[in-house]
């Protein structure tokens, strides 16, 4: 099958490099040139793990190219994937700029009867309207159906989940065309579930909602089990073996961030506002979440003054194993200890180059946690990283000034803790300080 997939992103790419190793032949488009320039020197211009072999290996066997030319996309192909951005407004809904563009694109240029299939997130109706946009352009006379695909693959693990996710959805108006799109990944092991294009557009969007709910129910819970003397880790191991509850996204933590969560919850409250539906829970979620990611920085002030402090960041990506910083922890962290006169510098595997972006000069960097945190007065763990998660705490009592160690991912076992000289706060558990284990040493 000829495929074109519009946009080379997490979605676009690991999209169009999974459909060219299922054997059709694919054409990534961006209008985006250097990307383009970068993929055609077999180079990936996101970091996603095994990526970059599938990527090789589909183009050798041919069945992958690139272009920024719209023509090249769009004259003589079946179907269209679109994987746009589709980032949010200030007030929370999303911005359609990109998709109405694309779709003018798609108009003008197409030239056989089309299938385009939306993988990006869109508010209910989007495809409705990308129809209309697209025949108000059309310069031939041929028939263009529309198809939602949503797309529910996780940065760092978006290979394994394309070729074995959960679910795949497909909303159509015509089960014809649903049929022909779930034949592209007919050599897929994964359940189709087939339903009508509104509904698979608010399947996206009710699932991440759900995500985000769990994690600010769980977040709500570590901080009242700090206060009650409970251990959140415990409490979510022995919900989690219920199955009706489930073990997944029950990670206390500081928060959700990453290019979906933060915005889908925030385009939902909009959705439903449009419809006069005040959608109070997700809005709660998403307080709560806010609150999260500024509490570990407001417990750190609550036992040092953070004024001319040698801060290490560790983990800048809004989740290990990507590259990925939109609306990541991070973010809010490191400009919460620049404003309280701290002086940071930050350590992360993949996604320094991002942050040098936005942060320059301000913060120093280091892709060596030993490196980050050597003369440390304090180090926030940020990301959980193998490399931070498998980091011997030892190192931090040998290698800081002060070692006093705020754990935003509860990356260490407190009973491992409490073999070392360290100050330790994390979320939802116990403190353990340096003069509780005194006696050890
Ligand atoms: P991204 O920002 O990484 O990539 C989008 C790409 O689209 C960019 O390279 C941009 O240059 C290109 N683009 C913009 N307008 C274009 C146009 N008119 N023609 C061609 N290319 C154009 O975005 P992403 O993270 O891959 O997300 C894409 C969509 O998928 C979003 O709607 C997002 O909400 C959704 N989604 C993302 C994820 C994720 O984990 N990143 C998961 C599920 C769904």
């Amino acid at each position: 099958m000829k495929i074109t997939v519009v946009g080379t992103g997490y979605v676009g790419l690991v999209t169009g490099i999974g459909l060219a190793t299922l054997g059709h032949s694919v054409t990534c488009f961006d209008i985006d040139e250097q990307k383009i320039r970068l993929l055609e020197e077999n180079e990936l211009p996101i970091y996603e793990p095994g990526l970059q072999k599938l990527l090789e290996d589909a183009v050798l066997k041919q069945k992958l190219s690139f272009t920024s030319k719209r023509e090249e996309a769009y004259e003589a192909v079946e179907y269209i994937f679109v994987a746009v951005g589709t980032p949010s407004y200030s007030d929370g809904s999303a911005n359609l700029t990109h998709i109405v563009n694309m779709c003018r694109d798609i108009g003008m240029y197409a030239k056989q009867d089309v299938i385009v299939v939306t993988k990006s997130t869109v508010p209910v109706g989007t495809n409705d309207a990308m129809k209309e946009w697209i025949q108000a352009a059309l310069q031939t006379d041929i028939s263009v159906h529309l198809v939602s695909n949503p797309e529910f693959l996780r940065e760092g693990c978006g290979v394994h989940d394309f070729f074995h996710g959960d679910r795949i959805v497909i909303g159509a108006e015509k089960t014809e065309i649903a049929k022909r799109v779930a034949n592209l990944y007919k050599l897929l092991s994964i359940e189709v579930f087939t339903t009508d294009v509104r509904s698979a557009e608010m399947i996206k969007y009710a699932s991440n909602a759900f995500l985000a709910t769990k994690i600010s129910f769980i977040n709500e819970i570590s901080s009242i089990c700090e206060k009650v003397q409970a251990d959140v880790t415990e409490v979510a191991a022995g919900m989690g073996i219920d199955k009706r509850i489930g073990p997944h996204f029950l990670q206390a933590g500081i928060g959700y961030g990453g290019s979906c969560f933060p915005k889908d919850t925030n385009a939902l409250v909009q959705i439903a506002g449009n419809v006069a539906h005040d959608f109070r829970l997700l809005k709660a979620v998403i307080e709560v979440n806010n609150k999260q990611q500024a509490s570990l920085v407001e417990k750190a002030e609550k036992v040092m003054n953070l004024q001319g402090k040698r801060v290490a960041v560790l983990g800048l990506s809004f989740k290990p194993n990507t590259d990925d910083i939109r609306e990541a922890p991070s973010l809010l962290i490191i400009e919460q200890l620049l404003a309280r006169g701290a002086h940071v510098i930050a350590y992360d595997p993949k996604a320094i180059l991002h942050a040098k972006r936005i942060f320059m000069n301000r913060v120093q960097y280091s892709m060596d946690i030993s490196e980050a945190i050597i003369k440390a007065d304090v180090a926030f763990i940020v990301t959980e990283w193998e490399s931070i998660r498998t980091y011997p705490i030892a190192k931090y009592v040998q290698l800081m000034n002060e070692s006093i160690v705020f754990d935003g991912r509860n990356c260490y076992a407190l009973e491992e803790v409490e073999q070392y000289a360290v100050d330790y706060y994390s979320i939802g558990r116990r403190v353990i300080r340096k003069r509780d284990v005194s006696h050890i040493f």
